[in-house]
């Protein structure tokens, strides 16, 4: 079984979505293996988003996953890294589909609720950057 690494993000956890936002990964078949309600520094969270160091948002985006607790889950599932891609819409939520993540609680490009990994690769080393034992 595929295993992916998603975040609910500040935005979300402090409106208290958490449950849910796992509600949604559940009936999708999608299980939650482990999870950890965490606040990172702002210099674990510019490690973790360090393959968009170059980009104009980085900064801003990593004040913002450290700026209050964020749950972090590793989910498990047929495609799981794919499904969880389908389940969170799109980037902007603004663009994302009817009835996804982002769309439903998403509130703007930046604080948009989740993060999900993008591939295998990157699954592995999310979910080891925050599970590893
Ligand atoms: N982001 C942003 N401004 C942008 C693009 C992205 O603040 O113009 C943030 C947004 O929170 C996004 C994260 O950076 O979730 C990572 O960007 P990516 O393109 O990887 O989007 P994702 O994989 O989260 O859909
Ligand atoms: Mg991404």
């Amino acid at each position: 079984m595929e295993q992916t690494l998603s975040i609910i993000k500040p935005d979300a956890v402090e409106r208290n979505l958490g449950d849910e936002i796992k509600d949604i990964f559940i009936k999708n078949h999608l299980k939650i293996k482990d999870s950890k309600k965490i606040h990172i520094s702002k210099e674990e969270a510019s490690e973790f988003y360090k393959v968009h160091q170059s980009k104009p948002f980085y900064d801003a985006l990593c004040s913002y996953l450290s700026s209050g607790p964020i749950i972090v889950m590793i989910l498990e599932g047929e495609n799981a890294i794919k499904e969880n891609r389908r389940l969170m819409g799109a980037t902007n939520p603004k663009e994302a589909e009817e009835g996804t993540i982002r769309k439903l609680y998403g509130i703007s490009i930046d604080k948009n609720s989740v993060h999900g990994s993008d591939s295998l690769e990157n699954a592995k080393k999310e979910i080891n950057f925050f599970f590893k034992n």
